[in-house]
């Protein structure tokens, strides 16, 4: 260990930056969100009133004294020559003031880590000066996989930790009760933003009202295939997966992310000829989280977009059980996007409309006057076979034969095709060029769009 990061309280103390230029106002900027008391002298050649509003009130137009000094516990200093330099540091140091000239680490007391900055928590990267880039790279990666309100479980447990501390004698009891709140749904309540009921949820646990073991079910929307289009959450979501619950829209690239070990049910499996019925799947779900395990379901998309999302999420809540929702990124929107259509248009399409291509039996048909206007796009999931009645349903709704129609197959995914033509000739597009994928149909203006640009390569798609 070459350099060593030691943490600094911040609560009462005083920062200051002594300095002008963008590299003071970054320093300065890094305290703004800290408790500390921060004072920014910019010297007379600094304007108050340029530098970022937040920051216009620390700002005193002039060099410190020795007297504001005094009560420093960290000076850093931007610019100025040599011998102010060095002279400001001696005064300082003469004070007990821990003295960081910036860009110089032979003049510093200490060096600026690379930060990553969650509040109640707070990861330092340093490399000793040496490899700056590095360290920004590594505070990157961090930042992924760090969830953006860890800082509120630490807040939440500071708060409770003298409670804790007083119904727990033992320290090894009060390890353990770590474990279990700071694992269990205490923190996934924290990590989505509901802070008074994680600390419910601790509160219980302390008081020994949880006695069954508590899991938790997360339904996570895995996007349309790209590992890519994972959202933060969903990622981490997968790497701390007890078990993962997944059909086959689920690419192997993402369920990829999860740990090797974690056990893996594949609901969409065909049995005979039937998969896993919904209720059973709702079942899987429930039996796990009761055994106190993390489960995850995840599903194509996003799971309240034809995903049956709200029949698992109502039966999970209904056996008691906490379940929470991570959004994804739906078929539409990523095919749109790979395909370069823009689903709305302030001069072709005001409205977009998301509609099945399948009927449940005895359900009720999407509503084809409505997604036959002019002017609107209508995107169709599960329409491959069904593409025959889209297109004779949209015409007969008066949808005009020539409305441009786009294609896209197995989007986001290295299979992917995208085809391109009219409304009257959707049905021999699926049949000429063999469509058995999962796809997403565009109808309307806004799917001709991108016909111009398309590379030339593509143009054998259009029909
Ligand atoms: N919840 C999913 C949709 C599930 S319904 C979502 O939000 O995307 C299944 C249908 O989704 C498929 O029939 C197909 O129309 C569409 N779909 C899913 N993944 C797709 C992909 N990679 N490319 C094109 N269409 C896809």
């Amino acid at each position: 260990m070459r350099v060593f990061p030691a943490a600094i309280p911040l609560e009462g103390k005083t920062v200051i930056v002594a300095g002008y230029g963008a590299l003071a106002e970054t320093k300065a900027r890094l305290f703004l969100s800290s408790p500390a008391n921060l004072i920014w002298f910019a010297g007379t050649k600094t304007d108050p009133a340029s530098v970022d509003a937040a920051l216009q009130t620390r700002v005193i137009p002039r060099e410190p004294t020795r007297e504001d000094l005094r009560d420093a516990t960290l000076l850093f200093i931007a610019g100025g020559d040599e011998a102010q330099v060095s002279a400001l540091s001696e005064q300082a140091r003469s004070l007990g003031v821990l003295v960081n000239v910036v860009d110089s680490p032979a003049q510093s007391d200490f060096q600026t880590p690379a930060i990553v900055d969650r509040d109640g928590i707070v990861v330092s990267i340093a490399s000793g000066g040496a490899a700056p880039v590095l360290s920004v790279d590594i505070r990157a990666a961090v930042e992924r996989v760090l969830p953006a309100r860890v800082g509120v479980l630490a807040d939440l447990a500071g708060e409770l930790r003298s409670t804790v501390k007083s119904v727990l004698g033992k320290f090894d009891d009060r390890r353990a009760f770590w474990e279990r709140a700071l694992r269990g749904p205490a923190r996934d309540k924290a990590l989505a933003g509901d802070k008074a009921g994680a600390r419910r949820e601790m509160l219980r646990e302390l008081n020994g009202e949880n006695d069954a073991p508590a899991g938790i079910v997360h339904l996570v929307g895995a996007g349309p295939g790209d590992p890519d289009l994972l959202t933060l959450k969903a990622a981490r979501l997968l790497r701390e997966a007890d078990v993962l619950v997944f059909d086959r829209l689920v690419s192997q690239g993402v369920l990829d992310l999860a740990r090797r070990d974690a056990i893996r049910i594949d609901v969409g499996k065909r049995k005979g000829d039937h998969k896993v019925p919904q209720d059973a799947i709702g079942n899987i779900l429930i039996d796990h989280a009761r055994r106190g395990l993390r489960v995850v379901r995840i599903k194509g998309g996003d799971p309240f977009i034809f995903g049956r999302g709200g029949e698992e999420l109502e039966a999970v809540r209904a056996a008691g059980i906490e379940c929470q929702v991570t959004p994804g990124i739906s078929a539409a929107v990523a095919c749109a996007a790979s395909a370069g259509i823009p689903l709305t248009h302030r001069d072709h399409a005001q409205t977009v409309t998301f509609a099945s291509g399948v009927v449940k039996q005895d359900g009720q048909d999407a509503n084809y006057r409505a997604l036959s206007a002019p002017n609107s796009t209508s995107v169709f999931y599960m329409g491959v076979g069904a593409a025959p009645e889209i297109q004779r349903k949209m015409l007969d709704a008066g949808r005009a034969g020539s409305t441009p129609v786009a294609l896209v197959e197995n989007g986001t995914t290295d299979q992917e095709r995208r085809f391109f033509g009219t409304l009257s000739g959707l049905a021999d597009l699926v049949t000429n060029n063999a469509i058995n994928g999962p796809t997403i149909i565009i109808v309307g203006e806004t799917a001709g769009l991108d016909v111009a640009k398309r590379a030339p390569t593509e143009m054998e798609n259009f029909a």
